[in-house]
Parts: C-alpha cells; sequence; structure tokens
C-alpha cells in the first residue's frame, strides 16, 4: 500500500469514554484490599510548571525505577512535570532520566518521606511495591493508584475474589479455581480442575511461580515444589487467544480505554502484541473493555490499570471470555500505544495522577509491538552482541525503544519495537521481516 493511502477504517480503534459517577467505595466483597484507608485526593488539578504558592516545579513521583517509570517519566516531562523516582538501582531505566532520583528501598522510611516531600502526587510502576509505603505516601500526598488496589493486585485471591464478585455484573468469570492454602484445601480439590495450573498466590510474573499439573499426584508435589505458600489452581483452559485491556481512571471516576490488544507469548513472557481493531470481533472486545471498566469502578480505581483475558475454545463461534489477572499500571502490551495512538498509555498515567482530564484515546496506526529480550545481546555461541539495528531502523514505521538497561541478560526487557504502518497487511509485513532479521520468535508462536 503507498505511503498516501488513507487509513483504513479498519485500524482505528474507536475510543471508549466513559463518564462514571463520583468515586464508589472500595468492593466490600475483597477484605485485604477494603481494611485499608482510601488515598487523599487532590484539591485540583496539578497543573505542570511552577507551583503559584511555593514557586517550586509541580513534581510528579514513581514508586520504583523500571522501563514502566521510565516512560512515565519520559510523558510526564514532555508535559512540563518536574518527576522524581524512588529506587534503590542506581542505574534504574528511570531514576536514570528523572529529575530527581532517591536512591532508597521501596519501604524505607527516609526515602519515602523524601519522595512525599519532592512530590505533589505519586504513582508507581510496578505491582509488587509494598501497600504499606502506598499508604504510608497516601497520608502526606494523593497517591494513585491507591494501596487498596495495588494489594489486590498483588494477590491473586483477592483478585480473583474480585472478578467473581464483578462477573455477576459483567459477565466476564474468571478460570474455574480453587485456593490451596492447606493440605486440607488440597485434598479437597475437585477433580474437575486437573488438569491445572498451579500458581503462587503473590510475586508470580512472567510465567514464574506456576506449575502445570496433570492429576492429584502432581499437584501434591507442585505444591512441596512451591514450598507449600499459598497458591491457587486455575483449570488448565483451551486458548484460542489473549488479550488484554489498557484503561485509564480518573479521580472523578471518569475512564477511557483502549481497544483491547491480543498477546503472544512465548516462555511465559509477553513476545508480541497485536494492536488493531481487527484482531477482536466488535461484540467481544466491547465486553472486555465493559468488564475491566467494572473491575476498575468496582475498586474505586485511579490510575492506568491493565486487565488480561483469554477467549477460551468452547465450541462456539466467538469462544468464551475468561479474565485472567489485573495489573495496576501501564502494562508492557500497552507500549505500542505511544507511536500508535494519539494519547499514550504513559500520557494518561500522567493526566489521572495529575487530576487533568482524561482524553480518548485514539488509534491512528495500526501497530505491532515486538518485545526485545536480553537474549538478543548474544550470538548463538554465547558471545555478546549489539543487535544490528541498522537493519530493521531502515524499514517504514519501525520505532525502537531502548530501556537502558546496562547489562543484557537472557528474559530481560530490554526495550520493544513497535512497528506501524498504514494498514494491517501493511505492519504485518514489515514485522515479519524485523522478526526474520533480528531472529525475533515468530509472530504468532
Ligand atoms: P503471569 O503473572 O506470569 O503473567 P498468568 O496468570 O498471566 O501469569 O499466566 C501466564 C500465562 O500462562 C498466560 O499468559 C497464559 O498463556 C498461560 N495460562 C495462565 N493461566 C492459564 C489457564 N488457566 N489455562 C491455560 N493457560 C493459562
Ligand atoms: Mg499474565
Amino acid at each position: 500500500m503507498s505511503a498516501a493511502a488513507p487509513l483504513a477504517a479498519a485500524v482505528a480503534a474507536p475510543p471508549v469514554a466513559v463518564t462514571g459517577s463520583p468515586m464508589p467505595s472500595a468492593a466490600p466483597s475483597v477484605p485485604a484490599a477494603a481494611a485499608l484507608p482510601a488515598p487523599g485526593v487532590p484539591s485540583g488539578p496539578l497543573l505542570p510548571g511552577p507551583d503559584s504558592a511555593t514557586g517550586r516545579p509541580v513534581t510528579l513521583g514513581v514508586m520504583g525505577g523500571g522501563q514502566l517509570g521510565r516512560m512515565f517519566v519520559h510523558a510526564a516531562q514532555r508535559m512540563g512535570y518536574d518527576t522524581a523516582v524512588l529506587e534503590p538501582d542506581l542505574l534504574s531505566p528511570a531514576g536514570l532520566v528523572s529529575h530527581q532520583h532517591f536512591e532508597l528501598p521501596y519501604d524505607d522510611a527516609d526515602g519515602l518521606t523524601e519522595l512525599a516531600q519532592a512530590c505533589d502526587a505519586i504513582t508507581t510502576e510496578f505491582e509488587n511495591v509494598p501497600a504499606s509505603a502506598l499508604q504510608r505516601l497516601a497520608a502526606e500526598r494523593p497517591v494513585a493508584p491507591g494501596a487498596a488496589a495495588v494489594a489486590l493486585a498483588q494477590n491473586r485471591i483477592a483478585e480473583k475474589a474480585h472478578f467473581t464478585a464483578c462477573a455477576a455484573q459483567s459477565g466476564v468469570a474468571c478460570a474455574p479455581y480453587a485456593v490451596i492454602e492447606s493440605a486440607a484445601q488440597l485434598a479437597a480439590v475437585p477433580a474437575d480442575l486437573l488438569p491445572g495450573i498451579l500458581k503462587t498466590a503473590r510475586m508470580g510474573y512472567d510465567g514464574k511461580g506456576q506449575l502445570r499439573v496433570s492429576d492429584a499426584a502432581a499437584l501434591q508435589a507442585a505444591w512441596a515444589e512451591l514450598k507449600q505458600v499459598p497458591c491457587v489452581l486455575e483449570q488448565h483452559l483451551p486458548l484460542r487467544a489473549e488479550y488484554s485491556v489498557v484503561l485509564a481512571r480518573g479521580w472523578d471516576g471518569a475512564s477511557v480505554c483502549f481497544w483491547p490488544q491480543r498477546n503472544v507469548h512465548v516462555g511465559g513472557i509477553l513476545a508480541v502484541t497485536h494492536a488493531y481493531q481487527s484482531n477482536m470481533p466488535a461484540a467481544q472486545a466491547e465486553r472486555a473493555q465493559a468488564a475491566t471498566q467494572f473491575i476498575a469502578t468496582e475498586l474505586a480505581y485511579v490510575g492506568v490499570l491493565c486487565v488480561e483475558f483469554f477467549v477460551v475454545d468452547d465450541g462456539s463461534p466467538l469462544g468464551r471470555l475468561v479474565v485472567n489477572e489485573m495489573a495496576p499500571r501501564p502494562h508492557n502490551s500497552g507500549h505500542y500505544t505511544i507511536d500508535a495512538c494519539d494519547v499514550s498509555q504513559f500520557d494518561l498515567q500522567v493526566c489521572a495522577l495529575a487530576g487533568l482530564p482524561l482524553p480518548a484515546p485514539r488509534q491512528h496506526s495500526p501497530a505491532i509491538m515486538l518485545n526485545l529480550l536480553g537474549d538478543l545481546w548474544f550470538d548463538a555461541a554465547g558471545q555478546s552482541r549489539t543487535p544490528n539495528w541498522a537493519a530493521v531502523l531502515a524499514m517504514p514505521g519501525v520505532h525502537l525503544h531502548l530501556y537502558g538497561k546496562p547489562e543484557a541478560r537472557l528474559g530481560r526487557k530490554m526495550g520493544h519495537l513497535t512497528i506501524t504502518g498504514a494498514s494491517v497487511a501493511a505492519v504485518q509485513a514489515v514485522a515479519a521481516q524485523v522478526v526474520a532479521r533480528l531472529g525475533l520468535p515468530g509472530l504468532d508462536d
């Protein structure tokens, strides 16, 4: 297709703008989260530039210094905010680009005090930041998302209880599951949950903390291997596809979200995101968006939230939509929004935190995102190398994002490529060439 061709109507994912009622109370079905207090709400929008009373630049803070924090910092700085990061790593992606970097642990009392004093509002870039630290910050500054929502996302047991409570209205349930916290619960697992996947309730990511089990004996052995920590056992579902929805919700309850993106994982790690409207039937996409909005609203969520979905093969033409898990922050699968949308997930994170209006995002180009793992920095003999970026940057619509991590390691997320173009076919063709030239996993592995 020529560069002058108009954008195909199918490429632009229609935005969803929803104006919500004033902030509802947190879902009562989740005791661990509901026990934490609600965060403070800013008295008005935090506009970028010098504060009129103090003259100090209005500063947005982030807990954590990873790549998501770096892209938040970039978005905030472009809009004229100063930024501050609390992150113990001296050479962190976000710390390296932020105005201020407090090189202290996330639960360090002095670090939290310094961050609160430096900032006008604070967000988080990874879900395992201690909820108690967010609670402490919230006593002094607006914090979004709040400790309660982050605590819920840190624990699959609480998260699934919330999804189950929401399913009554959203109609989108999670995979059949059982909580395993004791030997008695292990023994009582219904046979129809097997074969299944045993997942630790806490600290799981990129497929870590998960074991596939085929029968009761394997389940027992797997729980022992996971040191008998609290777990959930999920029925192993026949997946047709995986999707995620990124939503932003403001202090006033208004929310906007992107069209669902289709995700391909390799070895438990996101490898490819397909972002164009034809990737999902419209009725199903709207159900996923509505379920995401319901999940956020019932949590009184403020900030950017990503909810992952499965489409399960149940013999029907569309398949059954199932909710998997959520991340209380921007998501790897939403990185394409930087290059393919007029407002990115990080722009929306800034707007939500600062109490600014949330513009409905518009996707102007179809896109494919390819994750760049540290593996790419090693040749077949295990010698380190620099990937041949010149070979792929020569192609149209290829956008390189590297996160500034000083050392490549196998499986480490070092960056990503977003490929944009005038049509889905053009994007797929370039992406296939990029995959071949760099030796990345295929687009649909
Ligand atoms: P993580 O926190 O590691 O992303 P997930 O719960 O998303 O954990 O699981 C990782 C991957 O494992 C999913 O993206 C999916 O491919 C697969 N998976 C997880 N749960 C199930 C399930 N119940 N049935 C089939 N596949 C699953
Ligand atoms: Mg996941």
